[in-house]
């Protein structure tokens, strides 16, 4: 079983033992005293943190290995063995020191005593250390090491990888973890691979460590409950990746299915390179069971070169993928934007796509959103209008779809029958803006903003005053998610569930 492990930084007994009680009812299986981070502490303090605390790991950690100690080594190491005494699960030191230092090991090793444990630790806060391996296979043949502990900094996502290798391969209970938002993979699936515990911070802004998951985070959103060593992995692959709805949305969708999968958010860096090597990375490790990735800001173009031939052909003429299904050591491109935002118009006017030939649609903005939209509404036959600042971008997007470009000033006295905003005017802080004036809105309009942040734009707004048909961006939003979904486990997508998640998530961040 994987431990949850949450570690605990405050400065004074009081606190830190209140803390304790705080994780274990969030769900910590252990805490690790992070003795460092205390101001001071008596020798019958000490008794009564480890006794109102346990069971806990203790450490105490120098200025060099990312803690808070600045005194000498010998009243560190005197402190660590005074509270070996009081009956610790496990103590945790430094390989280096323990390595280096007879007189550390002397002192140590004679504190820690049955069933107290060691573990002997690696960090390292600037990358990946050049001998990785050879560390890890040094401490795991230290006599007296009971876990192996080695974490170091992601210098990019395919860095989780070799973490879950470490953890395959170990011959004694293991620890291998990578910092930094491009970690957070190693974070999350250290269960799957079955490592001696993983860490969770208190609460979001009490991380000890880049990356750290706050303990409610991994229990509600990542299933830590709920997953095993079969879990199926998918995730969204992004730079940024830390506002992506998607995570909230999927994650829901397993829970509510009841199935053994879990979604993650996953930091590529722009560049093609380390898009495909993280993509074959995970085609050439088939146990770590990567089903299905979303691909978004700025990977759709890389995901599109990446797949090559083994794309939907309406993915192709839009030149962007936003999902990737991974089977049999390839990848299959599709796009859902453009089938979720067909799908949330056919819904609203509960149609059916081929009703949608001959409908007059303006599209207002040429990026590429409105790509993927007007290619859609192209192969429904809709006779397509775009509108955009700045003119040549919707001519050259008109050309290649056969349909009118013109100016967004002109957008005012526009006949559509439909018309769709893909712009980001409008869009969460600057919701005062809209694309289209009042006057141009009639009662007999569909007005459908892709903008989900905030739920009602103004144009959204003003069209309802209006005598308008509405349709927000969470309606694409959640249709395209469901696709992927539907696409991935072969089961019908709850997507109410997912409408419901996401509206909670975008509530939060509106409220932040
Ligand atoms: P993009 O490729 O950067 O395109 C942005 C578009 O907005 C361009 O047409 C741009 O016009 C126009 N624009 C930006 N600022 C403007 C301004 N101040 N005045 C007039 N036009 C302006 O972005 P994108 O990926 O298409 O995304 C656009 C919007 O779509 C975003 O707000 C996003 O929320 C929404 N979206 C929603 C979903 C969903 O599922 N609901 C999915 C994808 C995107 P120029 O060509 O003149 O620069």
């Amino acid at each position: 079983m994987t431990l949850l492990c949450v570690p605990l930084t405050s400065s004074s007994v009081e606190q830190m033992c209140e803390d304790a009680r705080r994780a274990r009812a969030a769900g910590a299986d252990i805490v690790e005293l992070r003795l460092d981070y205390l101001h001071s502490i008596e020798p019958d303090e000490l008794s009564r943190l480890l006794a109102e605390t346990a069971p806990a790991i203790v450490t105490c950690r120098t200025n060099r290995e990312g803690g808070q100690f600045g005194g000498a080594s010998s009243d560190r190491i005197a402190l660590l063995a005074a509270a070996c005494k009081h009956g610790p699960s496990l103590v945790d030191l430094e390989y280096e020191d323990w390595r280096s230092s007879a007189e550390i090991r002397d002192q140590l090793g004679s504190a820690i005593a049955e069933p107290l444990r060691l573990i002997l630790s690696f960090h390292d806060f600037s990358g990946r250390p050049s001998r990785l391996l050879n560390i890890v296979r040094s401490m795991a043949d230290t006599h007296g090491c009971d876990v192996v502990k080695i974490v170091w900094q992601a210098r990019n996502i395919c860095d989780n990888f070799e973490a879950f290798e470490i953890l395959r391969a170990a011959s004694r209970p293991t620890i291998a973890l990578c910092m930094g938002e491009a970690g957070i993979p190693s974070r999350v699936l250290a269960k799957k691979f079955g490592a001696f515990l993983t860490f969770c911070s208190l609460r979001a802004g009490a991380e000890s460590a880049p990356g750290q998951i706050s303990i409610e985070k991994m229990k509600r959103l990542y299933r830590w409950n709920v997953i095993d060593s079969d879990a199926a992995v998918y995730g969204v692959v992004a730079c940024p990746v830390a506002h992506s709805m998607s995570p909230a949305m999927h994650n829901a969708a397993f829970g509510e299915l009841g199935l053994n999968a879990v979604y993650l958010p996953m930091r590529v860096e722009p560049s093609y390179e380390h898009f495909a090597d993280f993509v074959r990375g995970c085609l050439e490790r088939p146990w770590l069971d990567v089903r299905g990735l979303s691909v978004t800001i700025p990977h759709k173009l890389n995901a599109l070169k990446f797949v090559g031939s083994n794309v939907e052909p309406l993915a192709q003429k839009i030149g962007a993928v936003n999902t990737l299904i991974l089977e049999n050591g390839r990848a299959r491109g599709m796009n859902t934007d453009y089938a979720g935002a067909l799908d949330a118009l056919t819904e609203a006017l509960q149609c059916e796509r081929s009703d949608l030939r001959g409908e007059r649609v303006a599209v207002i903005g040429a990026g590429g959103a409105g790509r993927a939209i007007v290619a859609g509404l192209r192969d429904c036959g809709s006779a397509v209008s775009i509108y955009n600042r700045t003119l040549s971008k919707a001519e050259a997007l008109a050309g290649e779809f056969d349909c009118q470009a013109l100016p967004l000033s002109s957008a005012s006295r526009c006949e559509a029958d439909i018309v769709i905003n893909t712009t980001s005017l409008g869009m969460h802080p600057d919701v005062d803006q809209t694309p289209l004036p009042t006057e141009a809105l009639r009662p007999a309009m569909t007005v459908f903003d892709t903008v989900y942040n905030p739920i009602e734009t103004r144009l959204l707004r003003e069209a309802s005053q209006a005598g308008c048909k509405t349709i927000n961006g969470v309606s694409m939003l959640v249709n395209q998610a469901v696709i992927q979904f539907e696409t991935w486990t072969g089961q019908p997508a709850p997507r109410e569930r997912m409408r419901q998640v996401l509206i909670e998530r975008l509530s939060e961040q509106t409220d932040d």
